[in-house]
């Protein structure tokens, strides 16, 4: 396959090329640099926040194969930060250009039926769905899983949109509006105990490193904060770890990527969903391990040796900063230089809209986490 063939050393100097320039790729590209390599960006936004510290920057869409082939032709490796970019175009950037990462990953993740399919026939453990082609399809939902049932979106849902949940006949009215737009799945809504998260990077001869497990907390559905090392028994870590043991087993991963798990009430572990990248909830890493998770990508997508272990330097909680969070918290910055701040330079403050996130480091994540809920307390749910 082309992307094992390519796996060249890229030497300091060379040129990475990400498409998409957003929080992700801010973050990706700040850690190249520091590696000493040079980065492109492709975004159709022309304030995204990767645009201030690229190298260059191409504004277009993410479809526009003119735009595609010049930052591939001016880059030495491709990569992205987000999965919804079309797979038959990635295809064509992977037989003619350096795409480690290939399309099949992408191609899998992006739709939400095919990431169900797979993670079935490679044996991980997920609550039950059924395909909604039709609003009719609602029927065998109802016999099948019952409910309580969450109807998702195939494509390009994130941060819980695209999403209805149906505890009860009355709530089919909006399930089906959405089905009635789009196709989607419907899976068990499960009664949870907790959600956790494993980022992962496997490098260019698949040595694979893993994060510690993540904790978190999400409200109206967006990341709220992780909390690392998770405060759950040994075991899931483990458990967490096979699974993806299974899914990497049928797709080929390159580079950073995170599986998100629920444990439900009596201490079971599903995948959730795969995000094929950097993910919200590795944010961490840049100040509490030894490695970030976009440390790690830029190593394996530039072919380099992977650090076998990833250390927790100490433990830590990472809180996302929303419009609203910022409108709050903005004035208590200054008074609090443990709050690691990271504001990704987006244009437009909304309520709900990912502005930043902090992070800090503590040896008594309880007595933490409560002295951040209090400052977080004003914060409309
Ligand atoms: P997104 O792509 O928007 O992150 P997810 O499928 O991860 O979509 O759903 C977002 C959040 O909604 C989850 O992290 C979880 O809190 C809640 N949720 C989604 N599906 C379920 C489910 N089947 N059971 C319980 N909670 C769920
Ligand atoms: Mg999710």
């Amino acid at each position: 396959m082309k992307c094992n063939m390519s796996f060249n050393k890229l030497k300091f100097g060379s040129t990475i090329g990400i498409i998409g320039g957003g929080q992700l790729g801010k973050m990706m590209a700040q850690s190249a640099q520091s590696m000493g390599y040079k980065v492109i960006v492709l975004d159709p936004d022309e304030a995204c926040p990767c645009q201030y510290v690229a190298h260059e920057f191409i504004h277009a869409n993410y479809d526009d194969q003119a735009a595609l082939n010049q930052l591939a032709s001016l880059s030495d490796v491709i990569t992205y930060e987000f999965e919804n970019i079309s797979a038959s175009q990635l295809e064509y950037l992977v037989s003619h250009y350096n795409v480690p990462q290939g399309y099949q990953a992408i191609q899998i993740l992006q739709d939400r039926l095919s990431e169900k399919q797979i993670l079935k026939e490679s044996n991980c453990n997920i609550a039950p769905f059924v395909q909604l082609t039709n609003t009719e399809d609602l029927n065998d939902a109802i016999s099948s899983i019952g409910y309580p049932f969450i109807v998702k979106t195939r494509f390009g849902g994130y941060d819980g949109k695209g999403q209805v949940l149906v505890e009860k006949a009355a709530d089919l009215k909006d399930a089906k509006a959405l089905i009635e737009v789009e196709e989607c799945v419907a899976e068990q809504y499960l009664k949870l105990n907790k959600e956790v998260s494993l980022t992962v990077t496997i490098g260019a001869n698949n040595q694979i490193t893993y994060f510690p497990l993540q904790e978190n907390e999400h409200r109206q559905q967006v990341l709220f904060k992780t909390v690392v090392p998770a405060r759950t028994d040994e075991s899931i870590e483990h458990s967490a770890r096979n699974e993806v043991q299974k899914l990497i087993n049928n797709v080929h991963f390159v580079g950073t990527f995170t599986v998100e798990f629920f444990i439900d009430k009596s201490n079971a572990l599903y995948v959730n969903e795969i995000a094929p990248r950097p993910h919200n909830s590795g944010h961490y890493s840049i100040e509490a391990c030894d490695y970030s998770q976009f440390d790690t990508h830029i190593l394996a997508i530039t072919g380099q040796q992977l650090p076998q272990e990833i250390e927790l330097l100490k433990p830590a909680i990472m809180m996302n900063l929303l419009g609203k969070d910022l409108d709050l918290l903005e004035n208590q910055f200054s008074e609090n230089p443990e709050w690691h701040v990271h504001i990704y330079g987006k244009e437009m403050r909304k309520a709900n809209r990912k502005m930043g996130h902090l992070t800090v480091l503590t040896e008594d994540i309880n007595q933490t986490e409560q002295a951040l809920l209090k400052a977080f307390e004003g914060r409309a749910i």
